[in-house]
């Protein structure tokens, strides 16, 4: 089964599973990395993908994946999960990459849905 879906004014995705639970997860996983549809500093429809990958001097290989916003420079960054998904980051991390929580054990959400500002100072 294939179906397609408009996810956001600018994104149209296809999917494709065996069964309706497969195709409905795929849809998920879709809405949650390419559903972002604006900027959520400056709600700018005007937004783009960026990947970028290299060798960093340890000899370690990275890559990045994020959302940039044409209008005020915002990006979106995104993890990469164990299974080799990737998933906006909304939520605080530490330097280790565990979430930051509140006292009352509540992860802390990233200010403008995750898109945080470019700052050169
Ligand atoms: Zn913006």
């Amino acid at each position: 089964m294939q179906v397609q879906q408009k996810i956001n004014s600018a994104t149209i995705v296809t999917v494709e599973g065996e069964t309706t639970s497969e195709v409905f997860q795929q849809l998920a996983k879709a809405f949650a990395v390419f559903g972002v549809g604006e900027c959520g500093a400056c709600e700018s429809k005007d937004i783009y993908p960026n990947f970028r990958s290299g060798i960093d001097k340890e000899g370690t290989a990275y890559s990045y994946h994020e959302m940039k916003c044409a209008s005020c420079y915002s990006t979106l960054s995104y993890g990469l999960g164990k299974d080799k998904e990737i998933y906006p980051k909304t939520f605080e991390v530490d330097k280790k990459g565990k979430q930051v929580k509140t006292d009352d054990g509540k992860p802390v959400r990233i200010e403008n849905k995750g898109w945080t500002k470019y700052s050169s100072s």
